[in-house]
């Protein structure tokens, strides 16, 4: 069978290269675009990686020869979708011009995720939410993941929310430097601290979890009602956002329930048999001292998102820890998952 070509959007940078990545011999997608910026541009992927590839596996062959094109639509004619990791600084105008070509874009980017009729696509999530990409007016259409720190949190929070309900939810954030983008955080601000500000981060912490748990009214998602704070800390840890929530639920539950609800959770990817899906989208461990991003970050290969310490509150309902991958559940793997979802579903337009 023909697969899907692809591009990827700022593939130079630390959620480009976990695209170039989990690309690899995909059984859907070919990769047949490598774009970044003007620095980047003309030369071949592998000489110019040499020295910036942070991932501890090889530089994918299939990528090493490719030479880096600028992100625009007529530079690589016959890409059904493109993956964007690029700097929101561009992100947004790259973005649109890619769906007014007939391109499905798939954004790690901020840009466009609050707006009505763009879904904040998390697949084990809202699947649902896919309705509403006919009132885009593009041809191709625009989706996004949520913030790399909301994604491992909407994920645990999902079952309890369909469930219990949700009255309003607290989280503190223990973010890895890799999430900062290459270079990122200056090593002499992060080794050995803790810098108890992200900029623009607590604000997207605390908006996008209740879009992605809303529901589509009329053509547009409108957001859950729960009210929520969020502390987001900078930490030094290379991948995996580690993040403590306490929350209130609409009805009571017992810790049982809640633990069974968290193991026995499957969604539409794992029905479907994504290729990307972990067999268990959420693990609960049992031991007091887990989840830690050293032991835990790569459960279902990066995909898995690991619960631990769950216990009750004394001012909320109940409390415990979650940690996700930053760059692989958080960005390039769930990306490449709604892609995957997007495929079976029949969403890609004929080439
Ligand atoms: P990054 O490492 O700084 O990479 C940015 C990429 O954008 C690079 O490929 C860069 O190309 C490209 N770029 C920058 N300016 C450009 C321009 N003017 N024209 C074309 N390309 C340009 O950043 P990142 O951490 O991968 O993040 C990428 C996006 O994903 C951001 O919007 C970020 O908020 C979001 N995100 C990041 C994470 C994470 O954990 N890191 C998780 C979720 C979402 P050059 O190398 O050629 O400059």
């Amino acid at each position: 069978m023909e697969k899907v070509k692809v591009g990827i959007l700022g593939a130079t940078g630390s959620v480009g290269q976990r695209f170039v990545e989990l690309l690899e011999n995909h059984p859907f997608f070919e990769v047949a675009a490598l774009c970044a910026s003007e620095k980047s541009v003309g030369k071949a992927y592998g000489d110019l990686m040499k020295s910036r590839w942070k991932i501890s596996s090889d530089i994918p062959s299939y990528a090493k020869p490719m030479v880096v094109t600028s992100p625009e639509p007529k530079e690589t004619p016959g890409l059904q979708i493109v993956f964007s990791g690029l700097d929101a600084s561009i992100a947004g105008e790259v973005e649109t011009a890619y769906a007014e070509a007939g391109v499905m874009v798939i954004s790690n980017s901020k840009n466009h995720r609050m707006v009505d009729n763009v879904p904040i696509l998390s697949a084990e999530v809202n699947p649902e939410h896919l309705a509403v990409l006919d009132a885009q007016l593009t041809k191709g259409k625009i989706i996004t993941n949520s913030n790399c720190t909301i994604m491992g949190v909407t994920i645990a929070l999902k079952p309890l929310f369909d469930q219990f309900g949700i009255e309003s939810l607290m989280i503190f954030s223990m973010q890895a430097i890799s999430g900062a983008g290459y270079p990122g955080v200056p090593s002499m601000d992060i080794l050995g601290n803790v810098v108890p500000f992200i900029g623009g981060e607590e604000p997207k912490a605390e908006s996008e979890p209740q879009k992605c748990l809303g529901h589509v009214q009329d053509g547009k998602i409108v957001s859950a009602d729960f009210k929520m704070s969020a502390h987001c800390n900078r930490v030094p840890v290379f991948d995996g956002h580690t993040v403590c929530i306490s929350v209130k639920l609409k009805k009571k539950a017992s810790k049982e329930e809640i633990i069974s609800l968290w193991r026995n959770f499957q969604a539409e990817p794992q029905k479907l048999s994504l290729p990307s899906a972990p067999p268990k989208p959420i693990i609960y461990r049992e031991e007091d001292d887990r989840p830690q991003p050293r032991l835990d970050l790569y459960e279902g290969k990066g995909m898995g998102v690991v619960v631990g310490r769950l216990r009750e509150d004394p001012i909320l309902d109940w409390k415990f820890v979650v940690l996700s991958h930053n760059t692989v559940r958080g960005a390039a793997g769930a990306a490449v998952l709604n892609a995957e979802l997007l495929y079976k579903k029949g969403y890609l337009r004929s080439k």
